[in-house]
C-alpha cells in the first residue's frame, strides 16, 4: 500500500530509495571495452557488493561512479550515472567537489605522509575550515566512527605510516568520513589485511550502512555474504545478475551466477 504521504513525497512505501542510478554505462580503455552497457540501482543506506572473477570490470565500474576515469587519458565513459538524481558527468558538476560526497577507500591503505591527526584534518583545512576546535571535533568524531579512536587517541601526532595495515585502512576510512560523504566506494578494502584486521573492517562497514550508502568490490564471496545487503555479479564487463545477497547466493537466477558462486570458475 502506498500512503498519501508517500505519494506526496513521490516514493512508494515498498520501494527502497535509489541513491546511485547507473544506466547503460560503457567504459573503454582504448580498444578494450571494459564495461558493457551496465545498469544498476544502488539503494540508499545499504551495502552493495560487486563480485565476479578478476578482470571482469568491478574496479572499472566502481571508479566510474566518482569520475576517477577523468584522470586516465585512455579511458572513455558513456551512459548515465545519477546520484540523488544529479548526473555526475554533467558539465555543471565539479568532480573534486563531487568526490567529497562520494569518498573512496582503495585496496592498499594509502595514508598521507603526515600525522594520524593531520590525515583526517587535512581535507577539512583544504576545504576552508579554519576553526581549530571544529577541526579537532570532526577529526575525533571521524576516528571514532572508523573505530580507531581508542587505539590512536594517545598518539595522534605520530605518523600515520607507523600504524598497522588494518589501522591504516581504518584511518583512510576516517579521512573519507571527515568530509561528510553520502556514498563510500571501497575497492577490496580488506584484501591487503590479515584476518583479524579484516573482521574489524567488516564490522565497520556494517555500522557505516546506518548513515552512508556503501558500494564494495570484493573478490571474497564469503565477505560479500557477511557485509552486503545486495550483490551484483559481474562477468566480462557485464552485470549478469543483481539482487538481495541472500538470494544471489542461494537461488541465483542465471546459470553463470550459479556456476561462479558454486566455484565452477573464477
Ligand atoms: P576487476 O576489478 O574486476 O579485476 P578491472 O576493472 O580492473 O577488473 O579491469 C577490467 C578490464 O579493464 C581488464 O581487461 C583490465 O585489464 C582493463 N583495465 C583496467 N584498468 C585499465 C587501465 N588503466 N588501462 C587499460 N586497461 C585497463
Ligand atoms: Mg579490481
Amino acid at each position: 500500500m502506498v500512503s498519501s504521504m508517500d505519494r506526496t513525497l513521490g516514493v512508494s512505501a515498498t520501494q527502497p530509495e535509489v541513491k546511485v542510478r547507473v544506466r547503460n554505462l560503457n567504459v573503454y580503455y582504448g580498444q578494450n571495452h571494459a564495461i558493457r552497457d551496465a545498469s544498476l540501482d544502488v539503494e540508499k543506506h545499504r551495502v552493495t557488493a560487486l563480485i565476479g572473477p578478476s578482470g571482469c570490470g568491478k574496479t572499472t565500474f566502481l571508479r566510474a561512479i566518482n569520475r576517477m576515469h577523468d584522470l586516465t587519458p585512455s579511458a572513455k565513459v558513456t551512459g548515465c550515472i545519477e546520484i540523488d538524481g544529479v548526473d555526475v558527468y554533467s558539465r555543471d558538476v565539479d568532480p573534486i567537489v563531487m568526490r567529497r560526497h562520494v569518498g573512496m577507500v582503495f585496496q592498499r591503505p594509502n595514508p598521507f605522509p603526515m600525522s594520524i591527526f593531520e590525515n583526517v584534518a587535512y581535507g577539512l583545512r583544504v576545504n576552508g575550515e579554519r576553526s581549530r576546535d571544529r577541526i579537532a571535533d570532526v577529526a575525533e568524531n571521524s576516528l571514532r566512527r572508523a573505530v580507531l579512536w581508542d587505539e590512536v587517541k594517545d598518539r595522534l601526532f605520530e605518523s600515520g605510516a607507523a600504524l598497522s595495515g588494518g589501522q591504516q585502512q581504518r584511518l583512510c576510512v576516517a579521512r573519507v568520513l571527515a568530509l561528510r560523504p553520502d556514498v563510500i566506494l571501497m575497492d577490496e578494502p580488506a584484501s591487503a589485511l590479515d584476518p583479524i584486521a579484516t573482521v574489524k573492517i567488516e564490522e565497520l562497514i556494517a555500522q557505516l550502512r546506518e548513515d552512508y550508502t556503501v558500494v564494495i568490490v570484493t573478490h571474497s564471496m564469503a565477505q560479500a555474504g557477511r557485509v552486503s545487503d545486495r550483490t551484483a555479479f559481474f562477468l566480462d564487463g557485464m552485470i549478469v545478475e543483481v539482487g538481495p545477497t541472500n538470494q544471489i547466493f542461494t537461488r541465483p537466477k542465471d546459470k553463470r551466477t550459479e556456476d561462479y558462486i558454486t566455484g565452477r570458475f573464477g
